[in-house]
């Protein structure tokens, strides 16, 4: 037993209107039962995070948002602030997902920027990071983690490392079907626990690391019943909410 809290988060990407994040968390909520030993967090597009924050009210399921900018206002046509979020009840953000660093050139240096905002803010952090199919064929994974864990983390004080939460996502297993063996995600995760430790070691085993890529009700329990893998980051899955209950509950303890 790790002793670490497992957390599962829904990344809902550019899907669900308001009317169906709604419909979704109505039926969602209905079904959790006595989930309280699994942690949920819900990243719905900012347009349905309010609607998102009203309807979690009475639950333990907390809101997030799928990023942020890292000034607090100005000139950023397009961009939102971690105040703004914190405004509507927003609790923590999605930073550094592939799809944000492959399509709209997010880089290290904004991320380690972001991460600061939000820890200083207290929205807390879902880090992502993760090699792509290439770097992991060329035996560059190892070396990918190290130089994001290092760049994206830089001059988070080890007192506030333990709010972070990481998701290792490999890119070849996102959105494509093909899942990471349950030894190569933990592998890799165990790679990220032990970069961390040079940070600082307590901190490192108290931080939550999810497995993220093409996680189902069918590959969960055996992904989630690893010693190192704390949750799951889980995109197409996590719309449907039968399917997204069944991952929780395979992360339960
Ligand atoms: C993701 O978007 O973070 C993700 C893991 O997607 P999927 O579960 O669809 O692979």
């Amino acid at each position: 037993m790790s002793g670490r809290t497992p957390l599962v988060a829904a990344n809902w990407k550019m899907h669900k209107t308001v009317g169906e994040t709604e419909d979704f968390l109505d039926r969602f909520i209905g079904e959790i039962g006595d989930l309280e030993a699994v942690e949920i967090v819900i990243c719905p597009p900012y347009t349905s995070l309010s609607a998102a924050v009203e309807r979690c009210r009475r639950s333990p399921i907390r809101v997030a948002a799928q990023n942020m900018h890292e000034a607090e206002q100005g000139a950023y046509t397009g961009e939102v602030s971690a105040g703004m979020l914190l405004d509507i009840g927003v609790q923590g953000v999605v930073l550094g997902h592939s799809e944000r660093r492959q399509y709209f050139n997010e880089t290290d240096e904004a991320l380690a920027r972001k991460v600061a905002v939000a820890l200083e803010r207290g929205l807390e952090p879902i880090l992502c990071v993760g090699e792509s199919e290439a770097e992991r064929d060329a035996g560059e994974t190892e070396a990918v983690l190290r130089r994001q864990i290092e760049a994206d983390l830089d001059g988070v004080a080890a007192e506030d490392l333990a709010r972070v939460v990481i998701a290792y996502e490999p890119i070849w297993a996102i959105g494509t079907g093909r899942t990471a063996t349950p030894e190569q995600a933990e592998e890799a995760i165990a790679f990220i626990r032990s970069q961390l430790a040079g940070i600082d070691a307590g901190a490192a085993e108290a931080v939550r690391i999810l497995y993220g890529g093409s996680v189902k009700p069918g590959n969960a329990a055996e992904l989630l019943g690893r010693e190192q893998i704390d949750g799951a980051l889980v995109g197409g899955a996590s719309l449907d909410p039968a399917d997204f209950l069944a991952i929780c509950e395979a992360a339960k303890p």
